[in-house]
């Protein structure tokens, strides 16, 4: 007999069903989707090259419980991101650090030169409220307008200084010349992909997939104990106090022939030029030898699946009625990124679902 139903089959519903499942619980995990992973779904494309669906995904964690979590069900290739922006042609070390500055602007600091430079650019601010806050704060107007003003708007259809300052402070300044995306303690990629670390995860005995099911046509079944949801919360209820933004992208996947590599690392940013962000090609973060390369380009937009919560006042002050309402509900947990309307990174999530799984173990 099931008695707990999983809806969805990402890094919040896997991670919880497999806690469950090794506690001794029953679970039925179901997805709308055709498959397991959820965002983080990746699969060879038609030409042989391992590629993420639905956009770069890089796991970086300083948690030691995620990381442990996770190395049950895969190997790791070590992996660090590294990331270059574009301004007026030029390719450019992102985040800003001490190369960036000396290469855009021609000069020769070092370290303590680059603190003081930032020092005389910066827009000091008493209260860092907003996303331009944070960038004008640490790095005053011109790399602003350089590297974040456009690429904001084009990534959410919205001001900088309407966005929480989170969605910027994710973005760290160095005086030194650290070129990698993230410092976190682990970096890494799922040495055969994230999908079969995903299969590892829910192969057990006491789990059962059912695929390319929706929540609305098993919610009013009786024989669930428990529920736990992890699709968007506003979709839950009934969009009754209204939609929740949340934004989504389009995906361009090219193959190209023959193409040893396309760019000289995993990212390149575009803030000011293209309908596009940026464009990532899967072979530097898989290591995967092939003769050609496999590149993806992300096109914001407001409509299609939910991929971003959208951390803006107005959003946070609908999705805390939306909270109050799943508090409230009996029998139901709500974990994830789309459940929990937060800007999570996938360790993050881990982290939320196996705190939740803890809590419902008692
Ligand atoms: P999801 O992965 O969205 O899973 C939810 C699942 O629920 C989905 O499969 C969905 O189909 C299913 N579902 C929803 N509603 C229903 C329903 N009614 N019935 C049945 N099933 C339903 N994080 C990082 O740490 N590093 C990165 O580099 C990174 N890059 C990212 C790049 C992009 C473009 C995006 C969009 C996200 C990125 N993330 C990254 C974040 C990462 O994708 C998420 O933190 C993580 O995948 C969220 O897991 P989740 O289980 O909460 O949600
Ligand atoms: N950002 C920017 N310019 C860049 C990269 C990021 O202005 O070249 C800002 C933008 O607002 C973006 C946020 O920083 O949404 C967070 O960037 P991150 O790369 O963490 O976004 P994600 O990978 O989650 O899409």
């Amino acid at each position: 007999m099931v008695t707990t139903l999983v809806t969805g089959a990402g890094f919040a519903g896997s991670t919880i069903a497999r806690e469950l499942a090794d506690a001794g619980h029953k679970v039925q995990v179901i997805d709308r989707r055709s498959h397991i992973g959820g965002n983080a779904h990746d699969e060879l494309d038609d030409h042989g090259v391992l590629v993420h669906c639905y956009g770069p995904h890089i796991f970086h964690t300083n948690s030691e419980r995620v990381w442990d979590f996770l190395s049950r069900f895969t190997d790791w290739r070590p992996y660090e991101h590294r990331v270059l922006g574009v301004v007026e042609g030029q390719l450019y070390p992102f985040p800003i650090n001490r190369d960036t500055l000396n290469q855009l602007y021609n000069l020769d600091l070092d370290e303590a030169g680059a603190a003081v430079f930032f020092e005389q650019v910066r827009e000091p601010r008493a209260v860092v409220r907003t996303s331009e806050d944070v960038v004008l704060n640490s790095v005053g107007r011109d790399l602003y307008e350089k590297f974040f003003l456009n690429y904001t708007r084009k990534q959410w259809g919205m001001e900088p200084s309407e966005l929480k300052a989170g969605v910027a402070a994710r973005i760290p300044v160095r005086t030194n010349t650290d070129d990698r995306y993230f410092t976190d303690r682990f970096q890494a990629m799922p040495l055969h992909g994230y999908t079969k670390m995903f299969e590892r995860m829910l192969d057990h005995p006491n789990i059962t997939v059912e695929l390319g099911v929706d929540f609305a046509d098993v919610r009013h079944q009786e024989k669930w104990e428990h529920i736990v949801y992890t699709g968007p919360v506003d979709a839950y209820f009934d969009y009754c106090y209204g939609r929740l933004p949340y934004r989504s992208l389009r995906f361009e996947h090219e193959h190209l022939a023959d193409t040893d590599q396309f760019q000289p690392v995993g990212t390149v940013n575009y803030p000011n030029d293209h309908a596009y962000t940026r464009i990532t090609e899967f072979k530097h973060l898989t290591g995967q030898q092939h003769t050609g390369t496999s590149i993806v380009r992300e096109y914001p937009q407001a409509d299609g699946d939910p991929y971003y919560p959208v951390p803006s006042d107005a959003s946070e002050a609908l999705y805390k009625r939306y909270a109050a309402l799943a508090d409230a509900e009996k029998g139901v947990t709500f974990v994830g990124r789309l459940a929990q309307y937060r800007y999570y990174n996938m360790d993050q999530v881990v982290a939320a679902a196996l705190t939740a799984a803890k809590r419902l173990l008692g």
